[in-house]
Order: structure tokens, then C-alpha cells, then sequence
């Protein structure tokens, strides 16, 4: 993946949370059961950029 910003590729990286990071979609009741993903995340080692992407975001 490239940066945005710069253009430098970008490395993939973990984001540090006990269990990591899940998207999770909006419901409009509590008896739906909302769609879920996983978070990747990509930094810039030039300039810091941080890029988040949904693993499953075809669900969405
Ligand atoms: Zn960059």
C-alpha cells in the first residue's frame, strides 16, 4: 500500500489493544446482529501516516 501523503510504501503494523481492533456496523435495533471486521493497519515510515482497512468490508 502506498502513502497518500508522501508516496513512500507502507508497512503493515499492529495496533496495540487487548484482543485488537473490531469494526463493528450500525443497527437500527437491538435484535440485529451487526456485521463485524477485522482492522489492518499500514504506517508510513517516512512521514507517520497511518492507514486503517477492514478486512471483511464487503459485509458492510
Ligand atoms: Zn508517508
Amino acid at each position: 500500500m502506498e502513502c497518500i501523503k508522501c508516496k513512500n510504501e507502507m508497512t503493515k503494523a499492529n495496533l496495540m489493544t487487548i484482543g485488537g481492533l473490531i469494526l463493528e456496523s450500525k443497527t437500527n435495533s437491538i435484535f440485529e446482529t451487526p456485521e463485524t471486521s477485522r482492522v489492518e493497519v499500514y504506517v508510513c515510515s517516512k512521514c507517520g501516516y497511518i492507514e486503517l482497512k477492514a478486512t471483511d468490508y464487503k459485509k458492510f
